[in-house]
């Protein structure tokens, strides 16, 4: 078993659609990226890169490439599984918190896990999401920003 952690921090900016965990949140703004800025996603695949000693996001998928340029992350996180999996490692379980003043995201949890367990091959239940907010304090306090984490648990399924 390898464990794994994740965090990443996307500011808020206008006239941007908000993706989180692959879903569409209804939100006047949206995260401010060279990809879609889904932060939940980015967290995910950076635990799951790190559980499998793989690096990180940054390496595997640059953001000075053109061709990532605007894309989904759901893309990231069907690739990470599959580094992972090449690996020969299976997920056993993650558990994200996702920091944010505003909107209210726990009523998306169950179309987040449902999409989020399609991308990487497991169940609904084998996914944790817990969101907070900052109590007003710093970026995310004062709605400037969105921030997740992530911590993963993976086995060989070789062993
Ligand atoms: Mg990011």
């Amino acid at each position: 078993m390898r464990v794994g952690f994740g965090y990443d921090i996307h500011r808020l900016i206008g006239s941007r659609a908000l993706i989180l965990g692959g879903v569409r949140i209804e939100h006047r703004q949206g995260l401010e990226a060279h990809s879609d800025g889904d932060v939940l996603i980015h967290a995910i695949c950076d635990s799951l890169l790190g559980a499998a000693g793989l690096g990180d996001i940054g390496q595997h998928f640059p953001d000075s490439e053109p061709e990532f340029a605007g894309i989904s992350s759901s893309y990231f996180l069907i690739r990470c599984m599959k580094l992972i999996g090449d690996k020969a490692y299976q997920l056993e379980n993650i558990d994200c918190t996702i920091l944010a003043e505003e909107p209210l995201l726990n009523p998306y949890f169950p179309e987040m896990k449902a999409k989020l367990s399609e991308l990487m091959g497991v169940t609904p239940q084998q996914i944790n999401l817990k969101a907070g907010t900052n109590e007003k304090m710093d970026s995310v306090g004062r709605k400037e920003a969105i921030a997740a984490y992530a911590v993963c648990l993976i086995r060989n399924k070789e062993l």
